[in-house]
């Protein structure tokens, strides 16, 4: 027999099945889904490999099978969907089967894990980009460097002794790494023990109220039937779509199933998790996230797959833990944008939790306060059933919403940040000692430099994007890559004085707020705050338990966090997301503007959200204003539709990039030609658009350039575009990468 094996290089990337023979002596233990050691070309040692199919003959000459390493480190079902993966998201098969199998794989076999309390953390000192590139180039070349190098892109990052327990390498290693400028060693506070700290209380499920009960219901008679059916409790923040979710889990432990539950990233702190613990004891329950060190994600994994946790709760990939008995799949905030992947493999976890859902006939249940366009199409199609929560589940009331428009405030002479509406809100508030958040709908980063007489930028002279300004280290930084310079008293074109910074950040914000209100105390969340010192949820922590007068952050506020003491939520300038590049801009604004508005009066005291816009005609921030969600959604929609934007299409983005300008143009015009002989050969339903650069068209010295599809995704335009990546291969030169990207959320 022979078996089909895609190899797990630590060092290159073999995105093809080898052939292999299976000897007569390894018949019983080889099966799909095993782990085996293979010889490999001319190399020495042998690689590590999974069957991914057994059949009779193969057209190669073939090797033998050396040993087997694991018979059924992955079930069948795995490898079928790692598959369907690789066809659907236009990737490597083995880039799948990474996400599947247990954190920190590697060549070497996994038989302890070291316990060590050290605090001594191992860190890329460069972007993935570049370490990329240089591997690719040839800049580094030990294997042990490169393995070193890709376990920590991989798994983020590690103890020493973690590397050497699961990525095989050595101290020495990481300290010519460190010496070369690709490592260095950071102190981190070991993230907890997600389980460790101070006793949580136990809670009695809450008598549902009518709404609850009848979502509750309907998903409960569903599971009860065996398929596979999907829902979308659409219910306003605080409407307690939570407490369905823990009687769902609890009705699905009482079968003796398993649940999933995916929470975005960001929202996956201990404030939610405890809600899980204090319901349900900690036995039973795993967390899998990014933060996890690999060793914990590594025992959390085996928590699972020993079918001890019951209960996962997890960002992103959690979709893929080893469940056995799974019964439900919950999928909270579903319009968050975390939950489509934006590196290879560039999949939705939604789909994923979909096909899996499907495969072993239970429900799906989706929850938002403002659901995705495209999964309120799906409802309106009743591919979805829709189930409302209309009323705050506590009996707090709805915040009241007032909009200021800024127009008028410049015209009145008020250059402030701060409207005289929201000027004497926060000073009320202050009065009364209660919290006020203030929203400042854009990244931290976003001031820029520029001279006022000829108007000269200071760009990244890598990619081809403005610099921004640092205040703590007083210079100009990329984010894109990193580049740094001083910052400039004279401007390099004309040597004027004039230099200005524009834009507003937290930085500036604070300051503001700081000479408005000397006596106020205050705290920032942005990229800048947030760093390996103060994570996101020690900063919240903080706000809450010093009860400091003002919180001012970004999009980092908006998530679901409840703090009883809030009052007034402020936001700056509704516009940010407005002038963003994007067809979802209308959605992303109202969505955020909802959300953070979620935040106010979430205790005994009415809320107040005050808006502030230079577009208070825009139909978003009416809508959130108003909370007529559903005009909102009737809106937009037939918008899309009069477009051709999702959800009424999908859309295909080809990325081209390349350090070479006149490769990126001609193999995008290749891909072009190929994609417009097929559209009309075989008359494909779609639309293609000409190959442009991107609207960032150079990052870290690479061009970028794009070929847009609008379309139905089906399988006629799957193969066509898996056709197109063959022809690449035979045009392809060494410089260039394609990609392709089904629904991006970032067109940047
Ligand atoms: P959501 O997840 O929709 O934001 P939560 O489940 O967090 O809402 O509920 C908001 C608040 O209402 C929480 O404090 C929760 O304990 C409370 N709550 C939820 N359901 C009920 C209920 N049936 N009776 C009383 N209080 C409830
Ligand atoms: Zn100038
Ligand atoms: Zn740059």
């Amino acid at each position: 027999m022979i078996a089909e094996v895609i190899i797990q290089s630590n060092v290159k990337n073999l995105n093809r099945i080898f052939d292999y023979q299976i000897p007569n002596d390894l018949e019983n233990q080889v099966k799909v889904g095993s782990r085996v050691f293979v010889p490999f070309g001319r190399m020495k040692t042998l690689e590590n490999g999974f069957v991914i199919g057994i059949k009779e003959t193969s057209e190669y000459e073939t090797k033998e099978i050396a040993s087997v390493q694991d018979e059924s480190i992955l079930s069948e079902e795995r490898i079928e969907l790692a598959k369907w993966m690789s066809k659907r998201y236009f990737c490597n098969i083995s880039d799948c089967l990474k996400l599947m199998l247990p954190p920190g794989t590697s060549n070497k076999e996994i038989t302890k894990r070291v316990k060590e309390k050290n605090i001594n953390f191992v860190t890329l000192k460069k972007e993935i980009d570049e370490i990329e590139y240089d591997i690719e180039i040839g800049k580094i070349k030990s294997d042990k460097q490169i393995r070193t190098l890709q376990f920590i892109i991989e798994n983020g990052d590690v103890l020493v002794s973690e590397l050497e327990m699961f990525a095989d390498t050595s101290r020495a290693v990481v300290n010519t790494l460190c010496k070369n400028g690709y490592l260095e060693m950071i102190e981190k506070q070991v993230e907890r023990d997600p389980f460790e700290g101070k006793d949580i209380v136990k809670t009695e499920k809450l008598e549902l109220n009518s709404e609850q009960q009848k979502a509750y219901n309907e998903i409960a008679n569903s599971m009860d039937d065996m398929l596979f059916s999907e829902f979308l409790i659409y219910g306003i923040t605080g409407s307690g779509k939570t407490e369905i979710y823990l009687q769902l889990i609890e009705k699905t432990l009482q079968e003796g199933k398993s649940s999933i539950l995916l929470v975005p990233e960001i929202s996956l702190t201990p404030q939610t998790v405890n809600r899980f613990i204090a319901r349900f004891g900690k036995e039973k329950i795993a967390v899998l996230h990014s933060k996890l060190s690999v060793g914990e994600r590594y025992d959390q994994w085996q928590k699972i797959k020993r079918g001890q946790a019951q209960i996962i709760i997890g960002a992103r990939s959690a979709i893929f833990a080893p469940v056995e008995n799974i019964g439900l799949i919950i999928i909270d905030e579903e319009h968050d944008s975390s939950y489509k992947s934006e590196t290879a493999p560039r999949y939705e976890a939604k789909e994923i939790a979909r096909y899996i859902a499907k495969e072993k006939n239970i429900p799906l249940v989706l929850g938002s306060a403002t659901p995705d366009l495209e999964t309120m199409h799906r409802a309106e199609q009743e591919e979805i059933m829709l189930l409302k929560l209309t009323q705050r589940a506590n009996s707090a009331s709805i915040p009241k919403t007032e909009i200021v428009d800024l127009r008028e405030e410049l015209a009145h002479g008020n250059k402030s940040m701060i409207s005289q509406k929201l000027y004497q809100a926060i000073q009320e508030n202050l009065k009364n000692k209660k919290q006020t958040i203030l929203f400042l709908n854009r990244r931290g980063y976003s001031t820029f430099i520029m001279c006022r007489e000829c108007g000269y930028t200071a760009k990244c002279k890598n990619c081809n994007i403005n610099l921004t300004y640092h205040s703590n280290k007083n210079k100009l930084k990329c984010h894109y890559c990193g580049y740094e310079m001083p910052i400039l008293k004279k401007c390099p074109e004309c040597g004027s004085e004039q230099i200005r910074y524009f834009g507003t950040g937290t930085q500036k914000l604070e300051a503001e707020i700081h000479k408005l209100f000397p006596e106020a105390s205050t705290i920032r969340l942005d990229v800048d705050t947030v760093s390996k010192k103060n994570s996101h949820e020690q900063i919240l922590d903080k706000f809450q338990t010093e009860n400091i007068d003002i919180l001012i952050g970004t999009q980092m506020v908006v998530k679901g966090h409840h703090f009883p003491n809030v009052t007034l939520v402020g936001v700056i300038a509704a516009d940010g997301s407005l002038n963003i590049d994007d067809f979802r801009a209308n959605e992303k604004t109202f969505q955020i503007l909802t959300q953070v508005a979620g935040r106010a009066g979430r205790g005994k005291e009415a809320g107040r959200v005050i808006i502030q816009t230079y577009n208070p005609d825009n139909f978003a921030i009416e809508c959130s204003k108003n909370q007529e969600a559903d005009l909102f959604y009737q809106t937009e929609m037939s918008l899309r539709k009069q477009l051709k934007y999702p959800p009424f299409c999908d859309i295909i983005l080809i990325g081209i990039t390349s350090n070479n300008e006149k490769e990126v143009i001609e193999i995008s015009q290749k891909l072009h030609q190929y994609m417009k002989k097929k559209l009309i050969e075989e008359k494909l339903g779609i639309i293609l658009y000409s190959p442009v650069p991107a609207p960032i068209d150079k990052i870290k010295n690479k061009y970028r350039w794009r070929i847009i599809i609008k379309c139905k995704f089906d399988n006629n335009i799957m193969e066509t575009i898996h056709q197109m990546l063959k022809e690449y291969e035979k045009m392809k030169k060494s410089n260039t990468r394609v990609i392709v990207d089904l629904n991006p959320n970032n067109m940047m």
